[in-house]
């Protein structure tokens, strides 16, 4: 029997690559107009730091990890998110001392032991940014403002943003307490995961997709009522620049992140079309995460996308490339020509294809159609002789005599193409 891939885990084939590719493209070019520079980090780190970072009482922690124990008996995992990775590179590197004000983005697999499904992978990719060293709420909208023109110019109407504050480690255990007393009469209607998280992480409950669990809380007290004076203030702030900068968004003050080192503002970019996995992107602010880690007390503030949701709302939109030109020969002497003009357009930064075969005319021209080529040019005898061809624009049949040396052709295509 054939082997297969592992449970969860996706081959990307060249159709959906090809929509990839335009997904990271875009985002380079976004965030590094931005001033956000690339960086790369291990996808394996020691369990510990996600322990540490992600916090022992999230879902992720407590059942999504793929952790291991590596033949040096160190127990190991491969990551879940991108950010604890990122922050323990800028610590260890010392990045905080060129500049604490540092802006980074990645992009690759992240793992997670979930039940698959569409939009909900194994293994499944990322790509995130990070901004450290600000705490004016200036830096939450940039960030925000930069992933909503990321979407834009991928050219997705969808999604709409969404934005809370989850206050910060002054007001929110009162909050927490607000919310506990609220749960406490209520725990026989939330599903077994809320009661257990009762005592650990009872904000999950705001958020539990059970439907119980979503009308035991609909008349839960609100985190943002609950925000000391300065959290209150920072978010009314993010709020105003956002306004500023012409951002659409909408406040869900029962958005709470999987992940507790969130402080003050999070968010999601929420769409409708996905069914449950609703969140193409997510993230927060986490002040306290730096130092948390044994780096300096900085401020960040960062997001994830999945890369297989984004792929999902673009749809069947076709990113593949096609030639610029096909060439078909009519005998085995006009073969060595064509190989000639191919080769040097092809040195020349065109993409061009032949027949290898030497099939018929007939089928090589059902080759050039089926590949998209934009032009193609059929060399035969007759054109041999006259050194020239007539070129044809697949799209109207629309023909053009061009010389047959590569420095015409390319002339020629450079204009066609344009
Ligand atoms: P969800 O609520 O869908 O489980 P999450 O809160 O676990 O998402 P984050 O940890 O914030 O997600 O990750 C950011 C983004 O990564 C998500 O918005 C989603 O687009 C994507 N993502 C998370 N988990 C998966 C997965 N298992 N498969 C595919 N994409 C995922
Ligand atoms: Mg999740």
């Amino acid at each position: 029997m054939a082997l297969t891939a592992v449970k969860g885990f996706n081959d990307i084939l060249p159709d959906e690559a090809a929509r990839w590719r335009h997904i990271e493209q875009t985002a380079r070019r976004v965030f590094e107009q931005y001033g956000f520079g690339e960086i790369r980090v291990p996808v394996m780190e020691k369990t510990e730091l996600f322990c540490r970072s992600i916090g022992d009482a999230t879902d992720i922690v407590e059942k999504e990890m793929y952790t291991f124990v590596d033949k040096g008996e160190n127990s190991v995992t491969l990551r879940p998110e991108g950010t604890a990775g990122v922050m323990r590179a800028f610590i260890e590197h010392k990045l905080y001392a060129q500049d604490p004000v540092a802006r980074l983005y990645y992009m690759g697999p992240m793992f997670r032991y979930e039940r698959p499904q569409k939009g909900r992978y194994r293994q499944f990719h990322q790509i995130g940014a990070e901004l450290t060293g600000v705490t004016d709420p200036l830096a939450d909208a940039q960030v925000l403002t930069m992933l909503t023109l990321f979407f834009r110019e991928i050219g997705l109407q969808e999604p709409t943003l969404q934005i809370n504050s989850l206050g910060c480690p002054d007001c929110r255990p009162a909050y927490r307490a607000a919310l506990r007393v609220y749960l406490e009469e209520r725990l026989g209607l939330l599903c077994e995961d809320c009661k257990r998280r009762y005592d650990t992480n009872p904000l999950r409950a705001l958020d539990c997709k059970v439907p119980g669990c979503a009308e035991a809380t609909s008349a839960a007290p609100s985190v943002l009522e609950h925000l000391c004076t300065g959290c209150d203030e920072h978010f009314g702030l993010v709020r105003h620049y956002l306004e500023l900068s012409g951002t659409d968004y909408r406040i869900n003050s029962r958005m709470v992140r999987g992940l507790d080192y969130y402080t003050r503002t999070t968010f999601e970019m929420v769409t409708g079309l996905l069914g449950s996995q609703s969140a193409v992107a997510a993230g927060g602010r986490y002040d306290g995460l730096i130092s948390q880690l044994g780096g300096p007390a900085l401020p960040g503030i960062g997001f994830a996308m999945g890369v297989e949701r984004v792929a999902l709302l673009l749809g069947s939109q076709d990113f593949s490339t096609t030639p610029d030109l096909f060439i078909a020969t009519m005998g085995q002497g006009e073969r060595e020509l064509a190989f000639t003009l191919m080769d040097g357009l092809l040195k020349g930064g065109f993409r061009v294809e032949m027949d290898y075969e030497g099939k018929s005319l007939k089928s090589q021209m059902r080759r050039a159609d089926k590949l998209k080529a934009n032009y193609s040019v059929v060399i035969g005898g007759n054109e041999v002789a006259a050194g020239s061809a007539s070129f044809k624009r697949m799209a109207d049949g629309s023909t053009t005599g061009v010389p047959l040396t590569v420095s015409a052709i390319q002339t020629f295509l450079s204009g066609a193409l344009r």
